[in-house]
């Protein structure tokens, strides 16, 4: 147990509020968001600016402390956990939470780090622009911790993963220097990227405070549909083929599996009043920030193409704003639907689009094969390639025992299928502390040495979220 002495500094440099030691109070950010780690920490420290931050980092040094850097705590892989025996102190940014500018005509938001995502997105809309990082979790988790993970979500197709957003960086590094390269430059060859290293880094090489954001203009209209697919439709073949068709409009194609929108009729009892086809769903939906383009006849004219090619069934158009958000719903509703059903054991896997139906195919005789009487969720952000591949607990089966018996067998038998496809074991939640023996079984040994490497340079006394990702 830490002694009162050695978190005095902080109580000191923070002030009230600033230093949370009550179990009652630190328990929220000691357990991981899928209650499968409980952490523990000496305090939860809660800075207000950037110097606060650089002032933590330094006492911390000072007195011994490791450091976990935290957002929303919706890591699903335990990054933000800090690990009992390891007296990490949680640096939780969420009292950092400033719009420090929106820029109309660089088209750029620079804010703190700490700030929700869906706040970032309205600080946009406000200003007549578009910040299209968005995901399941946005109302929760923070800039900070999306950016400490790479995140993706829900419109990767068009506009990339987090990474491709960021113009400019601010980060505390193990030291308490600052880093500071806010710039809305869009070209800028000045030597390496530095702020790259960061991002996706999981907390393990500084502390990000502040971020520059690419921004789009506002959309001004939206189409959308709810796909059934035919048997065997080629999934990466559609998704190319709607890019061409809609002049790249596209700004989500998700693919959503029959079980996967049977978990959630299950779930609301009454039905969703949507149907996928043998092939399953796709939500499809173009945005555009002109009203100058009749969206909805581009979509009527791409889906007539894919019927003729006999990929698609059926589709439903969503006639009104109402119709639209229920089709989103059933999408963001099926882990719900997954732990209405009992839980399910989450992988989360990646390969190049071209290989996505490959994919579901190896995966399905695997299936068949190992797990016959398991039933089976997949859906996924066909732009990053990302499925999340889930199989759902059976009735009666303990579910921890399941996942411990799907990971120590059947998970390898996943992911070597993902592997030889050229795809990763882990897309969306990165490696945290659940992943990482995974990453020293499946990465390139040179891969692993040059990360160590990094790490050893930028943070040899090891502060910054030991035990995550190495
Ligand atoms: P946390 O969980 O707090 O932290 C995550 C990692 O980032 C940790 O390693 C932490 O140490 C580090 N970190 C946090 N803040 C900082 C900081 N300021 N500086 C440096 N490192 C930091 N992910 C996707 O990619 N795509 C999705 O579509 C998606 N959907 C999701 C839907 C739901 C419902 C949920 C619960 C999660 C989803 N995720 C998705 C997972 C995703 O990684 C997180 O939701 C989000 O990006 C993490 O943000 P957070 O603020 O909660 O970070």
């Amino acid at each position: 147990m830490p002694q009162h002495d050695d978190l005095a500094p902080f109580h000191i440099l923070l002030g009230d509020g600033g230093v949370l030691t009550d179990p009652g109070m630190t328990d929220r950010y000691t357990r991981d968001h899928r209650d499968l780690m409980q952490g523990s920490t000496p305090a939860v420290l809660r800075p207000r600016s950037v110097e606060e931050v650089q002032g933590l980092v330094r006492l911390a040094r000072a007195g011994g402390f490791g450091l976990v850097p935290q957002g929303g705590n919706t890591s699903y892989v335990g990054g933000a956990t800090p690990e009992p025996g390891r007296r990490q102190l949680i640096v939780s940014l969420e009292r950092m939470t400033r719009i420090r500018a929106v820029d109309p005509l660089n088209f750029t938001l620079a804010c703190d780090a700490g700030i929700i995502l869906a706040d970032a997105q309205r600080a946009a809309e406000a200003e007549g622009l578009f910040l299209p990082l968005s995901l399941g979790a946005e109302g929760s988790c923070r800039l900070g911790g999306n950016l400490g993970t790479n995140a993706g979500g829900l419109q990767v197709l068009r506009y990339g993963m987090a990474r491709d957003l960021v113009l400019g960086l601010e980060v505390v590094l193990p030291d308490g220097a600052l880093f500071s390269d806010m710039r809305t430059l869009r070209k800028n060859n000045i030597g390496y990227d530095l702020k790259q290293l960061y991002i996706g880094a999981e907390g393990t090489l500084g502390i990000i405070t502040g971020v520059v954001l690419k921004l789009w203009p506002a959309q001004a209209q939206r189409a959308t549909a709810w796909i059934e697919l035919a048997a065997g439709a080629p999934i990466p073949e559609m998704a190319a083929t709607v890019r061409r068709e809609t002049s790249d409009l596209v700004s989500t194609f998700e693919l959503i599996s029959a079980s996967s929108l049977d978990l959630v009729a299950a779930m609301q009892g009454a039905g969703t009043g949507l149907k996928a086809g043998p092939g399953g769903a796709v939500l499809l939906e173009l945005t555009a920030s002109s009203s100058r383009i009749d969206l909805d006849a581009v979509l009527m004219g791409c889906l007539e193409d894919l019927m003729e090619r006999s990929w698609v069934t059926d589709a439903v158009l969503a006639q009104s704003e109402a119709q639209r958000r229920a089709m989103w719903a059933v999408r963001e509703t099926i882990p719900e639907g997954e732990k209405h059903a009992g839980g399910s054991v989450k992988h989360d896997i990646a390969v190049p689009i071209s290989n996505i139906t490959a994919f579901l195919e190896r995966g399905a005789a695997l299936l068949a094969e190992h797990l016959p009487e398991v039933r089976l969720s997949v859906y996924g952000h066909v732009g990053d390639g990302n499925l999340h591949y889930n199989l759902v607990v059976p009735q009666g089966r303990d579910r921890l025992d399941f996942t411990r018996a799907i990971e120590a067998d059947f998970a390898h038998r996943l992911y070597a299928a993902a592997i030889e496809l050229g795809g990763s074991f882990s897309a969306e939640y990165g490696i945290g502390r659940f992943k990482r023996d995974l990453l020293v079984r499946y990465a390139d040994p040179a891969r692993l040495a040059l990360m160590e490497t990094v790490k050893r340079s930028l943070d040899p006394d090891g502060i910054m979220n030991a035990g995550a990702m190495l």
